[in-house]
């Protein structure tokens, strides 16, 4: 008998065709696999009946760790074309049809590791060691098929050894694009701070000059990171005001698993993703007796934590006497990460001391992705590498591409029914990080073979993403349409579990609503491609807008201004807002004067609250007021309720704001903190249930950036359950702005349809 299988998957660049060579061998059945351009694999296999169905069953059960079989279509032959043996076929070019997946960037596997330290291979110490089971692919591929010839890999051509074990089917390393050994594959080399080669062991220089306090730049798998110790004061410190980065916190790299455990909290769940191939930043609980420098994090509860996933790492964690470094995206401010040496030692210089290069191009950049467990559920913050450019799979929808908003923003590519969210961006609002946006559109349109059909763009009118969809629509000669920010927050929810309709709850900082004023805690019936505003918190005047967010003290201000409750505060508080009290004069007459939009965000409510209670009185990185906010609530007993007041679908926050300055200093400042959070998050769930109830709808969406809040995230899905109700989040896309293009791409792909 002959059978025909089409396996479609993440099937390519994962050692997938030897395995299948291996089974086939195993079941005496001849025949061929190989690669399509699609993405997919082809196996014909000749054989008897018995030995094919058992092949088939192993194809499932014995498949390599990374493979992920989506589906197989199989047909048999009863006629015998008479193959002598099983092999191997070089790569199809001409069936283009459709895209498939493309395999993400892994982290060193074990085999490999283990092969860095061993005298006797002859990888020892070899930094750009891979196999068929881990390395870069994303970071590396030009086009599609993933091979060898379409990477950065063409540079460096085989040497003798590695092409016996590329082509060996029976070897770890057979059809390894990324093979490279010491004598032909890419090398690494250290750089002083003007760019001129130091002699000797790049390696052992770089951790000795670690220890020494020194800052490097190092060049990873998608971009440079800036390397220094994490227990160096002086060093972070100087870093900070290199950056201009007071207070953002920083991501370490710990040696292993066990000196994370030194500092952080690390469950299982936690455990299992820092230690997966995908090797992201996990948010992890800081131990209360820590050693690791305080300004690493500057008033958190929790620290971003990941393990070395490149050779470089590892080998530069066993030379040095520092166990946590801090791990950092080598940019400059508000721009995209840096690939390039000569870039690195150009924007670098004045901070870096040392630069760790290697010579293989990056070919897509790649910030680290993060993640964070809230409810029990893992969150991304940013889903980056090791996760893009793997898709979400939809149903009914054209192709289309989609750009998002303007903070956090990641592009976003449909084809063929597939979402390919793009690799984090950064906030979009200058030229550099618009052009990383625009090629990484393109590169991710090249690879998926996308068709589009419409450009999907925020309804804020001046975002850059709005300006440059309008322009690329013109230029695809398709229409370009504008999708609300908070309907596209929930819409990548139902993209996400396919619902048909909902009641979404949008938790969120800034987003142009339908009527131009700032939306932000919104709760929408949402229902196939169209929405309505069901309820929202109280409105308030947003004076200054970007400013309102900077000094939360302004919040404070436009919401207690009525009451007549916060003269006394003011006296005693003009320090927080920018001007002092001759701001607050001015704020008074733009007050009366009646000339400003209005806001119902969330997220400003929350840091109102957080100025109000001295834990932070200006932002100075996204969501910082609120950030802190929760780390310092977590100290809380939560015996203090403050019951939500609802009016007319709407949550009002003047009467939470009253309460928290009437108490102040009667109940414990964290005690008022939880009580915030808790009434916010209960508020909002309450007018979702009933909302539910009243549009007969079964299932509730949680969104926006304040969802990644633990003790809101979990307030709301509890009252969602005590009422048969089930909640759903983002899993796949960040529930902040991350997600915003995805469902952008989702109703616009889902409208051009009909
Ligand atoms: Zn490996
Ligand atoms: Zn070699
Ligand atoms: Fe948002």
């Amino acid at each position: 008998m002959r059978s025909r299988l089409k396996v479609t998957g993440i099937v390519q660049g994962v050692g997938f065709r030897p395995f299948v060579y291996r089974i086939a061998i195993g079941n005496n059945l001849k025949g061929y696999v190989k690669n399509v351009g699609d993405g997919t694999v082809e196996i014909e296999v000749e054989g008897s009946r018995v030995d094919i169905e058992k092949f088939v069953l192993e194809l499932f059960s014995k498949k390599p760790p990374l493979a992920k079989i989506e589906k197989v279509e199989r047909a048999d032959f009863e006629d015998h074309i008479g193959y002598g043996f099983f092999t191997v076929l070089k790569s199809d070019f001409e069936e283009k049809e459709s895209a498939s997946l493309i395999p993400p960037d892994i982290g060193i596997c074990d085999e490999c590791s283990r092969e860095l330290f061993d005298p006797t291979n002859r990888r020892y110490r070899y930094h750009f060691i891979t196999c068929t089971n881990c390395g870069p692919r994303f970071t590396i591929i030009e086009c599609f098929p993933y091979d060898r010839h379409n990477t950065s890999m063409i540079d460096f051509p085989m040497c003798n050894l590695c092409a016996e074990e590329y082509s060996n089917p029976l070897d770890r390393r057979f059809h390894a694009e990324t093979i490279a050994c010491p004598h032909c594959g890419p090398s690494l080399m250290l750089l002083d701070r003007y760019g001129s080669v130091v002699e000797g062991d790049p390696i052992k220089l770089s951790a000795s000059f670690i220890d020494e306090g020194k800052i490097l730049a190092i060049k990873g798998v998608g971009g440079f990171h800036i390397a220094l110790s994490a227990y160096d004061d002086a060093a972070i410190l100087k870093l900070r005001r290199w950056k201009g980065r007071e207070q953002k916190p920083f991501a370490v790299m710990a040696k292993d698993i066990g000196t994370a455990k030194k500092f952080a909290y690390v469950d299982e769940i936690e455990e299992k993703i820092l230690l997966s191939p995908f090797k992201p930043i996990v948010l992890l609980n800081m131990k209360e007796d820590s050693n690791i420098s305080r300004f690493v994090n500057p008033g958190l509860h929790n620290i971003g934590v990941m393990l070395p996933y490149a050779g470089v790492h590892l080998l530069l964690f066993s030379e040095s006497k520092t166990d946590v470094l801090i791990m950092t995206s080598g940019n400059l401010p508000s721009e995209p990460i840096i690939v390039d040496e000569k870039d690195a030692v150009r924007s670098f210089s004045g901070i870096v001391d040392y630069y760790l290069v290697h010579n293989r191009r990056i070919l897509h950049r790649c910030d680290d992705s993060v993640i964070r467990k809230v409810d029990d559920t893992l969150c991304f913050i940013r889903r980056s590498r090791g996760f893009v450019p793997e898709p979400l799979p939809v149903k009914g929808v054209v192709d289309v591409i989609a750009l998002g908003g303007e903070e956090n923003v990641a592009g976003c590519v449909v084809s063929h029914n597939k979402m390919y969210l793009t690799q984090y961006i950064g906030d979009v609002e200058n030229i550099e990080t618009l052009e990383y946006l625009k090629s990484a559109l393109k590169r991710m349109m090249k690879l998926t073979a996308c068709k589009p059909k419409a450009v999907a763009h925020d309804l804020h009118p001046t975002f850059n993403t709005t300006v440059y969809a309008k322009e690329l629509s013109g230029q695809l000669n398709v229409p370009n349409v504008s999708v609300q920010h908070h309907h596209a927050h929930i819409a990548s929810v139902m993209a996400e579990h396919g619902l048909e309709s909902t009641i979404g709850i949008a938790v969120d900082g800034f987003g142009y609503g339908l009527d131009g004023n700032a939306w932000g805690g919104e709760i929408l019936f949402c229902e196939k491609e169209r929405f309505e505003r069901v309820g929202h918190l109280e409105e308030h005047p947003y004076l200054g807008g970007d400013l309102a967010a900077k000094y939360p003290a302004r919040m404070v201000f436009s919401i207690l201004y009525k009451t007549g409750l916060i003269d006394l505060w003011l006296k005693s508080n003009s320090q927080k807002f920018h001007h002092g009290s001759k701001e607050i004069e001015f704020l008074k007459l733009q007050l009366e004067s009646g000339n400003y939009i209005l806001t119902s965000s969330f997220g400003r409510v929350l840091d109102a609250v957080s100025t109000l209670l001295n834990v932070c009185d200006i932002r100075t990185y996204e969501g910082e007021p609120a950030i802190k906010l929760e780390s310092f609530a977590k100290k809380a007993a939560g015996h203090y309720i403050i019951k939500p007041i609802i009016d007319d679908d709407t949550l009002l926050t003047t009467p939470l704001l009253e309460n928290v300055i009437e108490n102040l200093g009667r109940v414990p400042a964290v005690e008022l903190a939880y009580a915030a959070e808790e009434y916010l998050a209960h508020g909002v769930a309450e007018i979702a249930v009933e909302k539910a109830r009243e549009y007969g709808v079964d299932n509730i969406s949680l969104s926006g950036g304040v969802a990644y809040n633990e003790h809101i995230s979990k307030t709301i899905r509890r009252i969602v359950d005590s009422n048969n109700i089930k909640l759903y989040r983002n899993v796949y896309a960040p529930a902040g702005d991350g997600c915003v293009s995805l469902g952008q791409a989702y109703l616009v792909g889902k409208w051009m349809l009909e």
